[in-house]
């Protein structure tokens, strides 16, 4: 089939308004980092299943590439179409509805399109949790944190975004539909194919809708912000705070100076919480069944520890929402604040939890020998997951001379050295093809190219997104 009659069919099947043009696609096809610029031969915007399984289809007959995109604001170039001539991007936005919630069950039926922070308001709504939670939530959708795997602010109660799914429905590269939408949390049928598109960043199939797992709405929160003298006595004090709440910590972030610093720099409405400077922060929040008062009982008894035993230096408890969200807008502020301040090299790397203190000082003295930096580390340290990212020093743009793609790789020698991983949440796309081709071994490289083949023999499905097309030639 041609390019410009199958454009014509899906037109048809969309109808005018779910075709955008000039002004309207075009924020579309930049991605979320200004990284990349992308071109497509058409946007399409379908309003349900139906709709994306027929455009699909047409794609595969007519061997044109599908790239399949959320709120745009994935990290890696994943959603950017890269062919103005043979590529359509497939926005979700559209399927934006909640098809239902089962308060019995603890489940609720989305559409891919919803956007993150309206799926968590729809389950509040019903006295429930939703808790996948990320700087991103006013525009990401769940299609795309699931087609990410998501991380975020709660993994370390919760779980990545995989652990919240129970079902799913996808549209195949053929145009079937694939639905798993039972939300059963047992049923041990054979292979769970449903999980195969959890995390394949679009390279499989479209997600259009998904099962998400809800939790009570929890009745108390309470939040401290910490001065720790080292990220080893961070890791204890979140020990601490796991064993003594019974594991009621939701979230666990580490700020270096370094990053609050940028923050205080750069960003407006914010101050340092603590009189004095330190080196190292811990953001940690609570939030369960039992009462404010007993909660924070446990986070006073956990400063009264840390105090007295020197593993805390100084800290403070949020008195108010507006005081927690002070807190919060600290943490959740350091990207703007790093792109405020200049170029930067980006990593979001995981390590074993408890090698990160080790980890973390050989890096430094490693990466010093490589180009003159200055860092800006923080992240979800709970998960072992840290966004390692390196500032060219005051004074230069960048770092010359090939030298930022040399941290880059001394950085990722070492994380995978100490059993880590070179991406911990933000996936592949085409940022990270090369490492994933690197790093992964030959046996699970080979296992996932066979998979795709399998799947889309038709490469129509995010080309040359995770594989680039040498990587594909038999
Ligand atoms: C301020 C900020 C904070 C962030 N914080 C975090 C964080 O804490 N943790 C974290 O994990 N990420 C974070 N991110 C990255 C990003 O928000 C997540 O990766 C998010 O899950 C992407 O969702 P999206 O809807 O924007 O997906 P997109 O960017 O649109 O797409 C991402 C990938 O998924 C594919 N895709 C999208 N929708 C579908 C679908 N329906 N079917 C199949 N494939 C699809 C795309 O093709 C692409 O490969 C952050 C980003 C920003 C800007």
């Amino acid at each position: 089939m041609e390019i410009a009659g199958a454009l014509e069919r899906i037109e048809a099947i969309v109808g005018p308004r779910g075709m955008l043009r000039d002004d309207a696609a075009e924020p579309l096809l930049q991605d979320e980092r200004g990284l990349y610029a992308g071109a497509a031969a058409a946007v399409v915007q379908p309003v349900s299943t139906a709709e994306c399984a027929a455009i699909v289809e047409i794609c595969n007959e007519a061997r044109l590439g599908i790239v399949p995109q959320g709120g745009n604001t994935g990290y890696c170039g994943g959603a950017t179409p890269f062919d103005g001539e043979r590529q359509i991007l497939l926005s979700l936005a559209r399927m934006n509805r909640v098809r239902a919630i089962d308060p019995v069950g603890y489940t609720m039926t989305v559409e891919a399109g919803v956007i993150l922070a309206d799926a968590q308001a729809a389950a509040e709504a019903e006295g429930l949790l939703f808790p996948l939670s990320m700087g991103s939530e006013g525009s990401c959708q769940i299609g795309g944190n699931l087609s990410t795997n998501a991380g975020g602010l709660n993994v370390l109660r919760y779980g990545t975004a995989r652990e919240l799914v129970l079902g799913l429905e996808v549209v195949l590269p053929s145009g079937e539909v694939l639905s798993e939408l039972k939300g059963l949390r047992k049923d041990n049928t054979g292979y769970a194919v449903e999980s195969l598109f959890l995390g394949a960043e679009g390279t499989l199939g479209v997600i259009t809708a998904a099962v998400l797992k809800l939790l009570p709405l929890p009745r108390s929160r309470q939040t401290v912000w910490l001065a720790v003298p080292s990220v080893g006595a961070a890791l204890d004090v979140l020990g601490i705070a796991r064993r003594q709440s019974g594991d009621q910590v939701v979230a666990a972030e580490y700020v270096s100076r370094a990053s609050l610093d940028l923050v205080l720099a750069h960003v407006t409405d914010v101050r340092d919480p603590l009189d004095n400077p330190y080196e190292h922060y811990l953001l940690l929040e609570l939030a369960g069944s039992l009462s404010d008062s007993a909660l924070r009982e446990i986070l006073e008894g956990l400063m009264e520890i840390g105090l007295t035993n020197s593993m805390i230096s100084d800290g403070v408890l949020a008195e108010t929402n507006a005081q927690r969200d002070a807190l919060w807008r600290l943490r959740e502020t350091i990207p703007e604040a790093e792109r405020r301040e200049g170029r930067s090299v980006k990593h979001d790397i995981s390590v074993p939890i408890a090698a990160i203190p080790g980890f973390l000082a050989d890096a430094t003295g490693r990466l010093s020998s490589v180009a003159e930096h200055r860092l800006s580390v923080f992240g979800h340290i709970g998960d072992g997951n840290l966004h390692y990212n390196l500032m060219p020093p005051i004074g230069c743009d960048a770092f010359g001379d090939g030298r930022a793609g040399a941290l880059t790789q001394t950085l990722y020698d070492r994380v995978n050295a100490i059993g880590g991983s070179f991406s911990a949440e933000h996936g592949i796309g085409v940022f990270r093809r090369d490492e994933l081709r690197h790093y992964k071994s030959d046996t699970a490289f080979d296992l996932m190219r066979l998979i795709k083949n399998t799947l889309d023999p038709n490469g129509i499905m995010n080309p040359g997104k995770l594989f680039a097309d040498e990587d594909m030639r038999p």
